[in-house]
């Protein structure tokens, strides 16, 4: 079993990737990917703790790219972490969610919640500073309840203190992946809220565009939203990806290896993205 879809307190995660590493080998998993967003931070020791540990580690990132409808978020697999291409896109991101923190901050203050920029900073550490941390210091201090009520109330789209951020375009992160050596893959294709022939129509347009893979093993997605993907998938030529989209107490039900309880990704999964990297890599990219 393997888990292709992990957070670490690089990004919005609260389990350091040593930590993730250990949760993973009691798990009994045979690998692990990471996936922090619009970071490559935790790799290298997450790299060195998977060796330590006897357990196939799989550097990856995962990028917000801008799209309508929905959410879409692809998952770059095999990067390579000291790539230029990678890390100036990273760093115009990172500047961009810093500056993204302060129109939110104002909205809060706005609304009467008494919030410090640098109060975020701490929350965040070196992580690029995203709204899960702003969630995590609002439910400490007691101002919601829980992480999900403050998305509800303040920090989704359409909600009070909601700011946007700049994303690349799909074709700039799958080039940028590429570039890194990497395959990109469609995250939680459930979030674009799209089904049938419209959810077709948006994954050959990403086939066509050099994608490589679907994620259909996802908490969220249901039996036959797993079986409708692995139809498209299967038509497109695309390869299959899966995991739990492990973050510690900020997804508290999404558990490491197994996401809701109903994960089970075979090792079959990882074999065939790797075949699918090499054979890019073969015939030049
Ligand atoms: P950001 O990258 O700052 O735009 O924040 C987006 C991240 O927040 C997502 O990738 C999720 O990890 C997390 N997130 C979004 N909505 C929720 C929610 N309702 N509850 C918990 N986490 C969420
Ligand atoms: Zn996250
Ligand atoms: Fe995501
Ligand atoms: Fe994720």
């Amino acid at each position: 079993m393997i888990d292709l879809h992990i957070h670490t307190t690089a990004s919005d995660g609260t389990v350091s990737p040593t930590g993730v590493v250990r949760m993973a080998k009691k798990a009994g998993l045979a690998a692990i990917g990471v996936t922090d967003h619009d970071t490559v931070d935790a790799i290298p020791e997450f790299l060195r703790e998977c060796t330590a540990a006897g357990i196939e580690g799989v550097p990856g990132i995962e990028v917000g790219v801008e799209h309508e409808p929905g959410i879409m978020h692809l998952l770059g697999y095999f990067i390579d972490p000291d790539s230029r291409q990678l890390l100036d896109l990273l760093e115009i991101i990172g500047r961009d969610r810093v500056r993204r923190m302060e129109g939110i901050v104002e909205r809060l203050v706005g609304l009467g919640v008494k919030i410090l920029p640098e109060e975020i900073s701490v929350e965040a550490g070196t992580a690029p500073p995203g709204r899960p941390h702003v969630a995590i210091l609002l439910r400490n201090r007691g101002v919601v309840g829980s992480i999900e009520e403050a998305f509800v109330r303040y920090l989704r789209e359409g909600s009070p203190a909601y700011q946007a951020r700049v994303k690349p375009t799909v074709a700039e992160a799958i080039e940028v992946i590429d570039g890194a050596g990497g395959i990109a893959v469609l995250a939680h294709p459930i979030s674009l809220g799209l089904e049938g022939g419209e959810l077709y129509g948006v994954l050959r347009d990403l086939a066509e565009q050099g994608l490589t893979g679907v994620e259909v093993y996802y908490p969220t997605q249901e039996q036959a939203c797993r079986e409708e993907l692995l139809r498209i998938a299967r038509s497109l030529s695309l390869a299959v990806a899966g995991g739990s989209d492990f973050h510690g107490d900020v997804k508290p039900d999404f558990t490491i290896g197994v996401g809701r309880g109903d994960l089970e990704i075979p090792d079959s999964v990882l074999h065939e993205l790797k075949r699918r990297c090499r054979s890019k890599k073969e015939q030049g990219r």
